[in-house]
């Protein structure tokens, strides 16, 4: 992160703002909005302050700021409009350390002002660590829009039960839990239908009900997470992801996407290695019942799909004889987004009737089982899973098993991911080309005529792009912001 967002109390404190235009202006009123006692120090004060003027709080000093003033501030803005003014009072500042935002001047600036949705007591702020405040007011649009102005008032109603809800229920994961079906179920849906009187008896209900043990039972998500881009999880898997309070991962899992799991959930890392299991497959299952054996929310993501390869269905298996519910949550394989991303569609009239999935994983202690009669018949894509490790030697037995040499052939490594990366050959070819371009994994090896494709939607020779998923002759991605 280039900041830390923090929100800053200032109720009582003194606050100090430098200029007598729009933009001091708006300090101001924000400020005084946030309760501190604000002075402006600004020869005149154009009519953007005619607001403020009335407010008991608020004071206009006609001289310039001088260090004195610096003495038991909170917070001073500069927002003079001009650079010798504004450089003066953030050395003012600088000198007595009190934090200084210098209006369009990130360099001067200790601290930014975001974009602010306001509902209070609910507030959110946006930053884009100064890279596009238009960025940030786009986004902050799209909040205004999604954000029913009831959620201030829901908001204040959580919180004026809170103490008593503190009474009723001692543990803090519970109480989650009990806001959560709260907010989620029948309270919210009729206070922000306007119907407050029965929200609040609905909550009133609830609350006399509430008690630890219907409240202890944990569960298990098996959740998809997809192979990278974290645009392909589905609004299922984040919204388990955010309810989570553990979270069981292992070292396929996308980057970012973990960010995107409820920040206080415990994290515990069950990687595997290949051909190095860390943890057994047994381990991982038996950790899965016991964290939800302690009533907790367990989150169990995985790479892609979690019935593609992904041994979600050993691990569901463990969780029903111990009868734990589980929710499992489709992710997009690898194998549908390294297509799609890649432009080489599995199936196609004039190419491919059929599409196989197959792991080149060679079992421990013995030897591939791939039933190659099946995997070299024609019209057909052949995907390989886990191939990369002994390509050179599944392309040789696809020849020897019948299989055409010359049939088109490519590699997907990190595919969806912004380092995608493409190489074309074929069955002869590629296992050379991924050792001579360096192709380390996770990738998947896509078998068939189907590849040809590609070259209708990339340009030639390309291996890696910017904005994989997106084509120049093909428009994949719509919008820059999906619809919230
Ligand atoms: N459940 C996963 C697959 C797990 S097996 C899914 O549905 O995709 C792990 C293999 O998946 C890797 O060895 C690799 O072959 C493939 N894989 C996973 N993510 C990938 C990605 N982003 N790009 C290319 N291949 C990927």
């Amino acid at each position: 992160m280039e900041q830390l967002p923090i929100f800053f109390q200032l109720k009582g404190k003194n606050v100090a703002v430098s200029g007598g235009g729009a933009p001091a202006a708006r300090r101001a009123e924000l400020a005084l909005r946030a309760g501190a006692r604000v002075s402006v120090f600004a020869t005149h004060l154009s009519d953007d302050f005619r607001a403020l003027l009335d407010d008991p709080h608020f004071r206009h000093e006609t001289r310039a700021p001088s260090p004195g003033d610096m003495a038991g501030l909170a917070l001073a803005f500069a927002a003079t409009g001009d650079r010798t003014q504004d450089e003066a009072m953030a050395a003012l500042a600088g000198a007595a350390r009190v934090p200084v935002n210098v209006a369009d001047t990130p360099e001067l600036c200790d601290f930014i002002m975001p974009a602010i949705v306001d509902r209070d007591p609910l507030v959110i702020a946006i930053s884009t660590g100064g890279a596009s405040p238009i960025f940030a007011r786009m986004i902050r649009a799209r909040l205004e829009s999604t954000i029913p102005a009831a959620y201030g008032r829901l908001v204040a109603l959580v919180g004026s039960y809170r103490d008593r809800l503190g009474e009723r229920l001692s543990d803090l994961s519970q109480r989650r839990r009990f806001w959560e079906r709260a907010l989620e179920g029948r309270v919210a849906d009729r206070f922000l239908a306007g119907r407050e009187d029965e929200a609040r008896a609905e909550l009133e209900n609830a609350l006399d009900a509430a008690d630890d043990t219907a409240l202890a039972k944990g569960e298990v998500y098996l959740v998809g997470a997809g192979p990278g881009d974290p645009d392909l999880l589905t609004f299922r898997a984040l919204r388990l992801m955010q309810r989570a309070d553990v979270v069981l991962y292992d070292r396929l899992l996308p980057p970012g996407i973990l960010n995107l799991v409820r920040r206080e959930a415990e994290h515990i890392y069950v990687g595997k290695e290949p051909d190095r299991h860390a943890v057994t497959q047994e381990e991982i299952s038996a950790k899965l019942v016991q964290l939800a054996k302690e009533g907790k929310r367990v989150l169990r993501l995985k790479g892609g799909d979690p019935f593609m390869f992904g041994r979600g269905g050993e691990e569901i298996e463990a969780l029903a004889a111990a009868g734990i519910p589980v929710q499992v949550v489709p992710g997009v394989t690898s194998a549908a987004g390294c297509a799609a991303y890649a432009g080489i569609p599995l199936t196609h009239r004039d190419h491919a009737q059929a599409c196989v999935f197959v792991t080149g994983h060679a079992r421990s202690g013995g030897g591939l089982s791939l039933g190659w009669e099946a995997l070299v018949q024609p019209h057909q894509t052949v995907v390989i899973f886990m191939g990369l490790g002994q390509l050179e030697s599944l392309m040789k037995q696809f020849v020897a098993h019948g299989g055409d040499p010359a049939l088109p052939a490519a590699i997907v490594e990190n595919g969806t991911r912004p380092n995608q990366r493409v190489v074309v050959g074929t069955v002869e070819t590629i296992a050379g080309a991924a050792a001579s371009e360096g192709i380390r994994g996770p990738a998947l090896v896509i078998l068939g005529t189907v590849v040809t494709l590609r070259d209708r939607l990339v340009s030639p020779g390309e291996t890696a792009r910017d904005d994989p998923g997106t084509f120049a002759n093909a428009q994949v991605r719509e919008s820059l912001l999906p619809p919230l």
